[in-house]
């Protein structure tokens, strides 16, 4: 399997959407069941995460989320993933609100 990791872009107007975790950080850690880890989600970038930051693909169906630091929640270009990378839905009906 593996996941695509180029062509991803950040999702806009996110930052008012809501699920039942409370957070998307919390939300990435309930779904995914695994550590929130010390590096950003973006190759190149070792910043703490500090968020779950909503991104897109064209060659993917659905919106993920990914630990993302500050500055990479902001980026408006097309991003590469580190190898490795959880995703998990943004889709909320078919997890925490299920
Ligand atoms: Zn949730
Ligand atoms: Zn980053």
């Amino acid at each position: 399997m593996g996941i695509k990791a180029e062509g991803w872009g950040n999702k806009k107007g996110t930052s008012n959407r809501e699920c039942n975790c409370g957070s998307w950080k919390k939300h990435w850690l309930n779904e995914s069941k695994k550590s929130w880890p010390s590096n950003c989600s973006k190759k190149g970038c070792t910043s703490n995460p500090v968020l779950g930051a909503h991104i897109y693909n064209a060659d993917v169906t659905g919106e993920r989320i990914v630990p993302f630091c500050d500055a990479c929640n902001k980026l408006s270009d097309k991003f590469t993933l580190n190898g490795g990378v959880t995703l998990v839905s943004a889709n909320k009906t078919n997890s925490c609100e299920a």
